[in-house]
């Protein structure tokens, strides 16, 4: 048997921040960064929730558990029956790893200003510690509510647009095809790559008027993908992500051609199907559409474009691949990948 269940109430559209006002919350928690705290949203945010409430402003990129620690601590203090988490990935992600650490319940909803993780309506956080990514999945970090307000993403770096971008493609690739894939979620799935496709490189030349599909894109790859499971390209992601400090979605695109054609024996049929929907001509039409929308978007094509020493990698080739094998994506993945194929897609990379 198989399920698919949408957990989380979407607010999207015009004024969608309008939401806040009905919470009905006593106690609100804002867990953002100090950008998001600085320019006065946060405050903004809170006034909104016509309660108390405090701002928690220390979140970083790849929350780490002493920066969840210091969260819980606040939790401890504050008592709140409300989370909200603004900000991109980090943010969101933070929130929930300070759910699931604290005894105390919240509400959480999640209000996301970068259009990439999916993190609003997933199970999924991803946690560092000592340079290691532990990604967290559990079904209790599902946000309540996302609220998708294009008025958050109209200063958008082009940097941030272009990773985050390239994560929304990899999330609905590797969800067409992965172990728990169903129409459901490939419905999900197909519809946001065809959007993101199209609009992320209008969006990364300038035109802020496709940002808002381009967010609500990102939302559907993350309900696909919560559903369907990820795979190979994220377990090897979050393996390098975690030695090397680059961008999640970065990587990503580094690694997507390479993934395709090691899955593509295994999952024909979702490939194509895929490549069908978006007009293009089979799984050698993906993948140069991967290669193509990579160039417009500026983003490397190699580990070692992306600034990585191809000895530094070589040296740290073993334990990547270890920690990839051991990656929860990997179970997920639609044909089984050993140590040696993480460290035959490793090589690829370089
Ligand atoms: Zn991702």
């Amino acid at each position: 048997m198989q399920t698919f269940a949408l957990q989380t109430k979407l607010c999207f559209g015009e004024n969608a921040l309008d939401a806040l006002s009905s919470l009905q919350a006593q106690r609100v928690l804002i867990v953002t960064d100090r950008f998001f705290a600085e320019n006065g949203i946060a405050e903004q945010i809170g006034k909104r929730c016509g309660c108390e409430f405090r701002i928690f402003s220390e979140v970083q990129p790849d929350p780490a558990l002493t920066l969840i620690a210091q969260g819980v601590q606040v939790m401890q203090d504050f008592s709140p029956d409300t989370l909200i988490a603004l900000g991109g990935g980090s943010a969101i992600d933070c929130a929930k790893g300070m759910l699931s650490m604290s005894d105390k319940d919240a509400c959480l909803i999640a209000v996301p200003t970068s259009s990439g993780t999916g993190s609003e309506v997933t199970s999924f956080a991803i946690l560092s510690h000592d340079g290691v990514k532990h990604p967290l999945v559990n079904d209790a970090l599902r946000p309540r509510m996302a609220i998708l307000d294009a008025s958050l993403l109209q200063k958008l770096p082009k940097s941030l647009i272009a990773d985050a971008g390239m994560d929304v493609l990899a999330h609905c690739i590797e969800a067409v095809a992965a172990k728990n894939a169903s129409p459901f979620s490939e419905a999900f799935a197909v519809c946001a790559f065809r959007k993101a496709l199209e609009l992320l490189p209008k969006s990364y030349r300038g035109d802020s008027s496709v940002r808002e599909t381009v967010h609500c894109a990102a939302t559907m790859a993350g309900v696909a993908f919560d559903s369907a499971g990820l795979g190979a390209c994220h377990a090897l992601s979050h393996a390098i992500g975690g030695t090397f400090h680059l961008a999640h979605g970065r990587i990503n695109g580094i690694l997507l051609p390479h993934i395709i054609t090691l899955n593509a024996p295994a999952c024909t049929p979702s490939y194509n199907g895929l490549a069908g929907m978006c007009g293009l001509s089979g799984i050698a039409g993906l993948r140069l559409a991967i290669m193509r929308v990579r160039k417009q978007l500026e983003l490397p094509a190699t580990l070692h474009e992306a600034g990585l020493e191809r000895n530094a990698v070589l040296r740290e080739a073993e334990a990547i691949s270890e920690a990839a094998v051991n990656d929860p994506c990997t179970l997920t993945n639609p044909r089984p990948v050993t140590k040696s194929d993480y460290l035959a897609l490793l090589r690829s990379a370089l």
